[in-house]
């Protein structure tokens, strides 16, 4: 017998009371009821955003609300700048091109922060940029992006901040009202506790001037549609509503907790995880850890499948491995969403028993030692 651990970096657990949501008998999504749901996670999403903008809901994953900034905000022909530093944000580019859209691809090495002055660097080369598009947690990497400061340089300028925040919103801190984030995306199957199939998207006022300004070349992903139907606490077309119910219990949970616990937990769990990884003499991959997920290099002389492997056959604790360029080279522990102290000891534990068995040098118990020293430090301050 073996217990399934889902420390992957999305899909992530999932808590039993939200499970239980999905349970239930299928409603109409135009009755009373059903927009008396909608009433209550909307407001609920704009608390874990941290905004006062409107957040719309769109059935998709999270991919698609990518997808429905850039048609938007970014008329044909128009230009982007790509704040490229992994496989996600890549994926704006690609997007970009598929609907002929000018992406300037603006580059930084993987695992490393994108530089804000780097930033205002292309915008001043650029002054025709419609939109920025960048990662608030790049997860091929395990890079948390330093998109407040890069949002005070956009801010500026014309034009408008797109954050990919899939893996980070409900994981990180981040106050798009604040920070100069015009769209935020997010996801259902990352840090705000769902099974994958509902995308999250807020606009400001100053993207809603652009995507205004011409029509959109979506009709699934039209924001302006879904900004209307959103006024009366509908969706245009049939929403996976039985996610949605699930997402009221999800949002419920995270309200109790208080959204800024929810980040301090998120902090400290990324910081015993780095910290076990550390201490068995592995190295992490990003040079600013994003604090959903752990990732570290794989060692001189293992396999990531070897260690990916034995940790879910042996253990049940799932990973992942690298993507794109990064594959076979780094492997992934997620720890967003329902994840506590002894689900990250938990997932070092394995990892240690697996080095073990594969003849890797190294002080077993290191890992582990290092995270109940993080969590005993800080338990009392950091967590509510
Ligand atoms: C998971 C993820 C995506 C892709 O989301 P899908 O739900 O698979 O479409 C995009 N960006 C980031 C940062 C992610 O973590």
């Amino acid at each position: 017998m073996r217990k399934p651990r889902l420390m992957t970096p999305g899909p992530a657990m999932v808590p039993e009371d939200v499970l239980l949501e999905l349970a239930r008998p299928v409603i109409h999504h135009r009755s009373d009821e059903a927009k008396q749901v909608i009433v209550e996670v909307a407001e609920g999403l704009k608390e874990v955003f941290q905004t006062q903008n409107d957040v719309m809901i769109l059935t998709s994953s999270g991919t698609g609300a990518m997808e429905a900034a850039v048609v938007n905000v970014v008329p044909p022909g128009g230009k982007a700048l790509i704040l490229n530093a992994g496989h996600f944000a890549a994926r704006w580019g690609a997007i970009c091109k598929a609907f002929g859209i000018n992406a300037v691809m603006i580059d930084t090495e993987w695992g490393k922060p994108v530089d804000p002055d780097q930033v205002a660097e292309a915008l001043k080369q650029h002054p025709d940029a419609v939109a920025v598009f960048g990662t608030l947690s790049e997860t091929s990497t395990g890079t948390g992006h330093p998109v407040e400061a890069i949002g005070r340089v956009v801010a500026k300028t014309d034009a408008v901040f797109v954050v990919d925040g899939i893996s980070g919103v409900g994981a990180m801190e981040c106050r798009p009202d604040d920070w100069g984030i015009d769209v935020l995306c997010a996801g259902s199957q990352k840090a705000l506790m769902l099974p994958p199939g509902l995308a999250f998207i807020s606009v400001s006022p100053k993207a809603w001037a652009k995507i205004d300004a011409f029509e959109s070349h979506s009709y699934y992903f039209s924001l302006k549609a879904a900004r209307s139907k959103a006024k009366e606490s509908d969706t245009p077309y049939t929403p996976a509503h039985t996610l949605i119910l699930a997402l009221r219990t999800a949002l419920r949970r995270i309200k109790d907790e208080g959204v800024e616990n929810v980040w301090k937990r998120h902090k400290l769990m990324s910081e015993a995880c780095q910290a076990g990884v550390q201490a068995l003499g592995l190295e992490l991959f990003s040079a600013r850890p994003a604090e959903g997920l752990t990732a570290f290099r794989v060692p001189d002389g293992l396999k990531d499948s070897q260690i990916r492997g034995k940790m879910a056959d042996r253990f049940g604790v799932q990973t992942v491995g690298g993507q794109a360029k990064l594959k076979g080279k780094i492997v992934r522990i997620g720890h967003m969403g329902y994840t506590d102290e002894l689900d990250v000891i938990s997932a070092l534990a394995a990892l240690e028993m697996t080095l073990s068995e594969l003849g890797f040098d190294f002080e077993p118990g290191k890992a582990v030692t290092a995270a109940q020293q993080v969590f005993l430090g800080k338990t009392a301050d950091a967590l509510a």
